[in-house]
């Protein structure tokens, strides 16, 4: 392992590999990843892929028009097809203060023309009759929505990062940051230790251990989310969009043959990855009552990831002051997929501009929560 390198990078996820390949292409000098078991294996290979431009606050807008450019020219840059399926997201409101949200969200995706419609429920019935329709007072579709492939787009920028010269390890846990004058100096993995100026935080759920070696907290708790899939089932033949039942925080989307449908998310933080049966009864109720014929569908399997959480459910990003050269990329609270090829982009504009270029990240420093400038948003209540 080498002794000494410009950035160190702790995190094999899609956010450690994006920040790795865009230090790399901006020439950062040696880079070095260190992810503690097989890249990905955190929430990164748990996650379902969506990519949305309907997000209701503009910072995260912003995020979503820049990696979307990068999602529709991924192959052509990595080599690797994304898998980005186009099927639009569909969220539905059930409740009069959702629909004024809803609303208020279009008229600011339309200022970004986010080619996005505001629905009537006739609009909707016409459109997805296999939706249960009775208590719903409206909607919204964006076609530009859609999801890729998490293992893809992760290769993608992993074979980009290594091409360019980043040496990645996998089975390597840093197990301590050693500080000098208030900036960070080294990380240690095992026996070995490697100098380094800047150390960038990638840690996904494990954000705040990492952090705590620096002598710091932050505030990313992990909370699980369970998905299920059922076995091959027609619904329509008509492309199923991804579907939001914003009320229940319920979703379901195509998958191959079958539908992947959500199940619950834990109120309490844990590092639980464990599916359980209450679970898929709570999705399968949620299935059925908006799309009575799932009764007809029967799960086949599932898993559990754990979504990186902030207190405002916005990304974490930047540097600290306690401590020089230790820069966080954190708390994406459930959104750190879509986002990662402009996060990758920002952090490293950060590390050798000094500033993130491309977008204005000082709305996301970690001081807003000191400050209680929290990035307060009405949508925080729907995470993929
Ligand atoms: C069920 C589910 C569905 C989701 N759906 C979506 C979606 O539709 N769209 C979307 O945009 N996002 C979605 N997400 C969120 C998305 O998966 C995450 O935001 C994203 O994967 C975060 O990437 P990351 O690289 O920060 O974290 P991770 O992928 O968790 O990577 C962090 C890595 O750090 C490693 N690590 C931790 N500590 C150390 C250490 N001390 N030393 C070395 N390595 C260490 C871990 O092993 C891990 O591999 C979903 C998440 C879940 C759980």
């Amino acid at each position: 392992m080498e002794k000494t390198a410009e950035v160190v990078i702790i995190g094999g996820g899609v956010i450690g590999v994006s920040i790795a390949y865009h230090l790399a292409m901006k020439k950062a000098g040696r880079i070095v990843l260190l992810e503690k078991g097989q890249l990905g294996e955190g929430s990164t290979s748990r996650c379902v892929g969506g990519i949305r431009t309907q997000f209701s606050t503009e910072i995260n807008i912003r995020f979503s028009l820049e990696s979307l450019k990068r999602f529709e020219r991924f192959e052509e840059e990595f080599g690797v097809n994304p898998e980005f399926k186009r099927i639009g997201y569909l969220f539905l409101a059930t409740t009069e203060s959702e629909t004024e949200v809803f609303k208020e969200n279009v008229s600011l995706q339309k200022k970004f023309n986010i080619p996005v419609e505001l629905l009537s429920p006739d609009e909707i019935r016409v459109r997805w009759p296999y939706l249960r329709m009775d208590d719903i007072q409206g909607g919204t579709f964006c076609p530009w929505d859609g999801y890729a492939g998490p293992s893809e787009v992760l290769s993608g920028f992993a074979n980009g990062a290594r091409r360019a010269g980043v040496k990645i390890y996998e089975g390597a846990e840093v197990i301590g940051i050693s500080l000098e004058k208030g900036k960070v100096k080294s990380v240690r993995v095992g026996e070995e230790v490697i100098s380094a100026s800047t150390v960038v935080n990638a840690g996904g759920p494990y954000a705040a251990s990492i952090a705590e070696m620096v002598g710091i907290k932050i505030p990313v708790k992990p909370l699980r989310r369970q998905i299920f899939v059922t076995a091959p089932f027609h619904l329509t033949n008509q492309t199923i969009p991804l579907t939001i039942d914003f009320y229940r925080g319920w979703y379901f989307r195509q998958e191959v043959d079958g539908l992947l449908i959500s199940g619950p998310l834990d109120p309490e933080p844990s590092f639980n990855l464990n599916i359980d049966y209450e679970a898929m009864a709570d999705a399968s109720e949620n299935a059925t009552y908006r799309v009575p014929i799932l009764e007809k569908a029967r799960i086949a399997r599932g898993w559990a990831g754990l979504y990186e959480i902030s207190p405002d459910c916005h990304a974490i990003l930047g540097k600290i002051p306690e401590v020089g050269g230790f820069i966080l990329a954190n708390g994406f609270s459930g959104h750190g997929f879509q986002h990662s090829p402009a996060v990758g982009q920002v952090i490293a504009e950060l590390v050798l501009d000094g500033k993130a270029n491309t977008i204005d990240i000082s709305s996301l420093s970690i001081e807003r929560f000191k400050k209680g400038d929290l990035i307060l948003e009405p949508m925080t209540a729907f995470k993929e």
